[in-house]
């Protein structure tokens, strides 16, 4: 799988996708946080049949079953998968703004306007990442 998630269950196929790109940078993240995480919902989902995702059935799984802190969200580097940023500016602050809205900007389909100052968002000409 792409995009943000570095991984998911497929319940009623009992298999867990992975992402690939975050997979190959962060191997040793996935084998203690993904695998386990992922594996907890199928086997909440096997014993426990149709329960909340991160209940407490889930965590009952995780600290049993593997021994972990059952934490929701994983805790890697994902700027890799995250996309483009780029800074924009107002009168008090700046934004980070995806390349899909920073395009939009570009091609003057779209403006942003700052909730606290009013003004127009402007780029900085600066790309984040
Ligand atoms: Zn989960
Ligand atoms: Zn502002």
């Amino acid at each position: 799988m792409r995009g943000k998630a570095a991984g998911k269950a497929l319940l009623q196929l009992n298999t867990i996708k992975l992402n690939t790109v975050l997979f190959a940078e962060n191997q040793q993240a996935f084998i203690d946080e993904v695998l386990p995480h992922e594996l907890a919902h199928l086997i909440t989902h096997q014993v426990f049949g149709r329960v909340r995702p991160h209940g407490k059935e889930w965590q009952y799984v995780m600290a049993k079953v593997f021994g972990i802190k059952p934490e929701r969200t994983h805790t890697m580097d994902i700027s890799s998968v995250q996309g483009k940023t780029f800074e924009y500016q107002c009168g008090c602050r700046s934004y980070p703004l995806s390349i899909r809205r920073h395009n939009k900007v570009q091609r003057e389909e779209s403006q942003y306007t700052c909730r606290s100052c009013g003004n127009g968002l402007a780029f900085t000409g600066k790309q984040l990442s």
